[in-house]
């Protein structure tokens, strides 16, 4: 479904002339329906890259991302929109991919608007409260809300039920739990594991190698940028 294919990312830093900075190297993996493949490296390592350069919010610098068989790099117009009602990104802040003036209702308004407007409206919310309540949301108590009256695990849980609304084939989930607190933080991961069950891949960026072991099928170990460990969960994590 997805592939990265020798990809590399440099940043330019500093100005007149500054020094190119390598924050990925030469990476290659790939994403099945139903897999949760982990990407695991301390800060700096390149992963955030790896997982904008995915949603397309970093260029790429060599290489290829492929989805479905595309270039994601050449996506224009239709084909791109196209990608963004298949592959969304969920990131560490649960707030940041919030319009804070917007309720709940309109986001949800707004998926039907941009990607399926032939939905007639009933239809459509009832497909959002029975959405909702696949996340554990209460509609009743969340469509009517703005961002700053959720908690961080309603806003997470909130994005879910957006990606699957759109009925999306890929996550991106960047260090989705580690803003929330611990109670709410097991029932976020166990949201993604369901995701897997229901044939979705997921790419699960994290810097905590006890999460990654937990929730994914696949593993890569990233180390200033290169993919120095690659392979099942099971066997990554396997004593030599
Ligand atoms: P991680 O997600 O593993 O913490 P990042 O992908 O955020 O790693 O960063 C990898 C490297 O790229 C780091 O050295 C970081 O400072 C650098 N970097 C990330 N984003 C930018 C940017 N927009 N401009 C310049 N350097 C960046
Ligand atoms: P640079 O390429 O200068 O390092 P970025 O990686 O931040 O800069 O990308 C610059 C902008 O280009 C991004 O903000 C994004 O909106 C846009 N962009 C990212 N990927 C692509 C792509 N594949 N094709 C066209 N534009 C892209």
């Amino acid at each position: 479904m997805l592939t990265l294919e020798r990809v590399w990312k440099s940043y330019k830093v500093g100005t007149f002339g500054g020094r190119e900075l390598v924050a990925v190297r030469d990476v290659s993996f790939s994403v099945g329906p139903g897999e949760v493949v982990s990407l695991i490296g301390e800060s700096g390592s390149g992963k955030s890259t790896i997982g904008r350069m995915v949603l397309r919010l970093n260029s790429i610098s060599r290489g290829a991302i492929n989805f479905q068989g595309r270039d994601v790099s050449r996506l224009r117009g239709n084909a791109l929109r196209e990608y963004y009602r298949q592959v969304q990104g969920v990131f560490q802040d649960p707030f940041s991919s919030y319009n804070p003036i917007f309720k709940a209702d309109r986001v949800l308004a707004m998926v039907r608007d941009q990607f399926f407007p032939e939905v007639k409206p009933a239809t459509w919310w009832e497909r959002v409260d029975s959405t909702l309540a696949s996340v554990r949301l209460d509609p009743a108590q969340v469509r009517n809300k703005y961002p700053h009256q959720l908690s961080g695990g309603q806003l997470q849980r909130m994005l879910i039920a957006r990606a699957l609304l759109l009925d999306i084939d890929l996550l991106v989930a960047d260090e989705v739990i580690s803003m929330l607190d611990a109670s709410t933080r097991i029932d976020v991961l166990n949201l993604l594991a369901d995701l897997k069950a229901r044939g979705l891949g997921v790419l699960f960026v994290t810097h905590d190698l006890a999460l990654g072991n937990y929730i994914s099928t696949k593993t890569v170990i990233l180390r200033k940028g290169v993919a120095v460990e690659m392979g099942d969960t099971g066997k990554v994590f396997a004593n030599p």
